[in-house]
């Protein structure tokens, strides 16, 4: 009697996943210099809810007017609001920015987050997810990029790709996908799949017609081969 093939596993998924996005796109690495993680999380607050172009000017506009965190953390919040009002939710940001801000003084007695890099993941997370307006995304974002832990960010176009790809379930948001991938994800993979897995879904896998015969990860994907017609089951 022939035994049926094994499934593979989550994390082998994952790898074969990041393998076939790096033979296409490249292997983006995280930059050689860290990102300041206060900047990273004002940066990531700015983010929510809008493009990166409006993300991008707001950030600059806030530097423009507040060049160093602490003149930041002295902005009245009418100011605040006014400089990154092109990003969008200006007013809910602002009260997130200045009220983490203003408790990471109070607590630590200035303004860092460095004591991070010692928390294992989990309470890094923990810490960061506390204050009002910062998600598991945001929080998962400055840990990745800012200290080179092993989080993975989950945003709406991974969401996307990933459900599509039957490696998250179909019901879950952003926070349960990265929590649910993330243990999965192999290690040092994060930076390249998070990257590559956005490309996939801004240029191929877009929300409304994704252009499955020209996606590297057709071959493995059963939403793409119910698109495309393919009635062979992709391998799990
Ligand atoms: S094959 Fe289609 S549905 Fe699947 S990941 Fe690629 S573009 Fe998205």
């Amino acid at each position: 009697m022939t035994r049926p093939m094994p499934r593979k596993t989550l994390a082998a998924r994952l790898r074969d996943v990041s393998d076939r996005l790096g033979a296409r796109y490249g292997r983006p690495r995280r930059s050689a210099h860290r990102t300041e993680p206060l900047e990273n999380l004002v940066l990531t607050i700015l983010s929510q809810n809008t493009t990166d172009a409006n993300r991008d000017r707001a950030f600059a506009a806030l530097k423009e007017k507040f060049p160093t965190i602490p003149l930041l953390a002295e902005g009245s919040p009418r100011d605040v609001e006014e400089a990154i009002r092109g990003g969008g939710l200006a007013r809910a940001k602002t009260r997130a920015i200045l009220s983490a801000l203003s408790r990471i003084r109070r607590e630590r007695g200035g303004y860092t987050l460095d004591f991070l890099d010692g928390m294992p993941l989990p309470e890094a997370r923990e810490y960061l997810t506390s204050f009002p307006g910062v998600g598991v995304k945001t929080a998962n974002i400055v840990l990745l990029f800012s200290f080179g832990k092993e989080a993975f960010p989950v945003d709406t176009h991974i969401l996307r790709v990933t459900k599509r790809l039957g490696l998250a379930p179909p019901s879950a948001d952003l926070s349960r996908a990265a929590l649910l991938l993330e243990p999965h994800v192999p290690r040092g993979e994060a930076v390249p799949l998070h990257i590559n897995l956005i490309r996939l879904g801004r240029e191929v896998c877009r929300p409304r017609d994704p252009r499955c015969p020209e996606c590297p990860l057709l071959p493995v994907c059963p939403e793409g081969r119910r698109r495309t017609g393919k009635t062979r089951k992709a391998p799990r």
